[in-house]
């Protein structure tokens, strides 16, 4: 007797889905059109490994990121390895740069990548487990047209995608300048310490920066009065983020500046940015329209000056943005736009076992002839294969019986006048060519 399977046994896990049907179509059409337009831009395509020495993260991150404290799936491998699925792209990219020779390479190094990334978080909407970025990184350049071009590309790709999304932009100075405002915010926060959350509290001596990031209420308040970074960057950090906001001026790109935006990883230098999109709070759907609109961050980088420092040893001045996919993929689900997808017009019906035998082979000649052709060969009667014609919506369908299957005819049925007429299959597939797509 076989065991019955236990009902777990059936369930991806927790934070994980399956990607099938529109969904997956959305993630497909985001990503190429991210790719298409990165590689017009110069940015060549890197594929990763799925996972890295855990070292890797933890010397980079900094220990005190939430994703070095919780978030990495990180396992012993039988030869002993210590290894961690990447929870993002910009190290790897990095580590590949100085792994592959690519000083030796005409700079800055520009890559783009797409894959799944893996953070232990609590799911929620928007957040999984395992999700889709895709990024780009421009290694090996200092000057703010980096940045400005990392942002263009993000801001292209996320309009073409047919997504409004608001760019918010801040500095954080560098080694000069960071840790004079970061002892003026933990002055500031020092008097306030009581109403700091649980997480803040602890937050306060690892990296009081941190504390800008939370969203607790009581934290939500103490930020509104807190010391901006603006106001204690260097000249030269100024003078930086000044030419991005020039380029973004001569861009077109509308921006939103955001004192208080640090972002959560350590590696940042001067410039870091976010799109963010809001969901939900259309006109009268809902009493509290206001209260129902959700933000939500679709992607999100920066400036990292000194991550190569930290990782190699060496000078590599870069930056580098990634966008969520699950993100985008929520935001044009909600806004109901459907990729568009290269439908089979054609469905094919075959009646009897001559047909039936010649039928992969009529697939053949259509594919051949780039014309996408529908079927469902395991059915048998006429009736339920033009159900599935029906249910797909298709504008003809070409009918092999026993008699055309033997004289090399085929019947074309057009499905909305149901006016019929038989011909040889060349003929047929000439005259689908000019109907679907004349010239
Ligand atoms: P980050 O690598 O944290 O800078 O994130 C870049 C973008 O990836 C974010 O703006 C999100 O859109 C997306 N992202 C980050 N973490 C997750 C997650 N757990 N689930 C889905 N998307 C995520």
């Amino acid at each position: 007797m076989p065991q019955r399977v236990k009902k777990d046994l059936l369930k991806s896990p927790r934070g994980t889905r399956d990607l099938f049907g529109d969904e997956l179509s959305r993630f497909d059409f985001i990503r190429s059109r991210f790719g298409e337009i990165a590689s017009y831009y110069g940015f060549q395509k890197i594929q990763t490994p799925h996972i890295e020495h855990s070292d890797l993260f933890t010397a980079s991150l900094g220990e005190a990121t939430d994703i070095v404290e919780k978030q990495m799936y990180t396992f012993r491998t039988r030869g002993g390895d210590q290894l961690t699925l990447r929870p993002e792209g910009t190290i790897p990219a990095v580590r590949a740069y100085f792994e592959n020779g690519m000083q030796a390479w005409p700079q800055p190094v520009m890559l783009y990548y797409s894959g799944s990334y893996f953070r232990h978080e609590s799911p929620q909407r928007g957040r999984f487990r395992e999700f889709g970025q895709v990024g780009l990184e421009v290694l090996g350049d200092s000057d703010a047209i980096a940045d400005a071009t990392v942002i263009r590309v993000a801001d292209l790709a996320i309009k073409e995608m047919g997504i409004s999304a608001q760019l918010e932009l801040n500095t954080l100075g560098d080694k000069e300048c960071r840790p004079g405002y970061r002892k003026e915010l933990s002055n500031y926060y020092r008097k306030h310490f009581n109403y700091l959350c649980k997480d803040c509290k602890r937050r306060f001596k690892e990296n009081p920066l941190r504390l800008l990031d939370c969203k607790e209420n009581s934290c939500l308040e103490l930020k509104k009065n807190a010391p901006q970074m603006l106001e204690y960057v260097c000249k030269e950090c100024k003078d930086h983020f000044k030419a991005v906001l020039d380029f973004m001026d001569s861009l077109e790109i509308p921006y939103l500046l955001n004192p208080y935006l640090v972002r959560g990883l350590d590696y940042y230098t001067r410039t870091v940015f976010e799109f963010v999109a809001t969901l939900g709070g259309k006109e009268g759907q809902a009493e509290n329209a206001a209260e129902k609109v959700e933000r939500l961050e679709v992607g999100g980088g920066g400036r990292y000056d000194y991550l190569a420092e930290i990782l190699a040893g060496k000078s590599l001045p870069a930056a580098g943005c990634a966008l969520g996919v699950d993100r985008l993929s929520e935001v044009l689900r909600e806004g109901g736009v459907v990729p568009p997808t290269e439908e089979a017009k054609v469905f094919l019906i075959q009646l009897g076992d001559v047909a039936k035998r010649k039928s992969l082979a009529l697939v053949e000649e259509f594919r051949k002839a780039g014309l996408r052709l529908a079927q469902s060969l395991a059915k048998d009667s006429i009736r339920g294969q033009l159900r599935v014609a029906d249910k797909l919506g298709v504008e003809y369908s070409i009918i092999l019986g026993q008699k055309e299957a033997m004289d090399g005819t085929v019947i074309l049925r057009d499905m909305s006048s149901g006016i019929q007429e038989t011909l040889p299959l060349p003929k047929l597939i000439e005259r689908l060519k000019n109907k679907i797509y004349p010239k």
